[in-house]
């Protein structure tokens, strides 16, 4: 999703900020209305990011359309955009500053991110972004106010050569690496990755860029198709074939070293 650039005047400082913004808010099952919600006030410590994209996750459409979470939710948390104002005590960061912001971060203390369980850590669980109402990411309004713990935890600068656009895959990367260290991709061995939609292309390039050779798997030859073109050894259609047999094939009748 992203925002046409000339919809709010840039804002200089907190004074010059609009009272409202355009949101997109989950009013109940499948549905999502474009509404104008109060722009998130900051306190100490706090910052405010002007969102300039956000992904769309897919968990962002399971709940949206399954109803999962109580109504009204601002949803959205693969961030980027600008800092728009600063709270007080706030030295990490300043207006103008290009950032991706997480929605939730461990602790990085704690028995569960000792053990690179990040997502059982307790802090994790807090979500630290919102666009108002419970805070659940925001990304989907032109404004998200990032709490202290993500302002000095959370935020991360964007370099100068990266779109707003490209930013917002650091979240879906992210969770798509750690698959890829987990099943400890070693170079040299062979992949194979089920599903060729956004997530499934993250898992076959980064599992390439661990030096194995991805087969990849999708009944749209659409997808197929762009998996090829971007890497994959070989991709076949589930439907048409027996997956494992087309893997032995190409691996002397070893199969998968990992399939993910
Ligand atoms: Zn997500
Ligand atoms: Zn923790």
């Amino acid at each position: 999703m992203s925002m046409a650039p000339n919809l709010i005047a840039a804002s200089e400082n907190s004074a010059t900020l609009p009272r409202k913004m355009r949101a997109g808010v989950y009013r109940g099952p499948g549905r999502v209305a474009t509404e104008y919600v109060p722009v998130p006030e900051i306190a100490d410590g706090e910052v405010l990011i002007q969102v300039a994209a956000c992904g769309i996750c897919g968990t962002d459409l399971k709940k949206i359309q399954h109803g999962f979470i109580a109504p009204p939710q601002i949803f959205g948390h693969e961030v980027a955009g600008a800092v728009a104002a600063i709270g007080r005590g706030v030295h990490r960061w300043k207006e103008g500053d290009r950032v991706v912001s997480f929605h939730h971060v461990p602790c990085g203390a704690c028995f569960y991110c000792d053990r690179g369980l990040f997502s059982q850590c307790p802090a994790y669980k807090k979500v630290g972004l919102t666009a108002g109402f419970e805070p659940n990411g925001g990304g989907f309004a032109e404004y998200v106010r990032a709490m202290p713990w993500i302002v000095e935890r959370g935020m991360i600068e964007i370099p100068a050569d990266v779109s707003f656009e490209e930013a917002t895959f650091v979240e879906p990367v992210n969770t798509c690496l750690k698959a890829v260290e987990k099943a400890r991709v070693e170079a040299g061995e062979t992949v194979v990755v089920i599903g060729q939609g956004p997530v499934g292309m993250l898992l076959m390039l980064l599992a390439r860029r661990a030096g194995a050779r991805v087969f990849t798997t999708d009944p749209m030859a659409e997808r197929r198709a762009v998996s090829e073109r971007l890497g994959a050894a070989a991709t076949f259609d589930p439907l048409a074939c027996s997956v494992a047999e087309e893997v032995r094939k190409h691996t002397a009748g070893r199969g998968a070293d990992a399939v993910l």
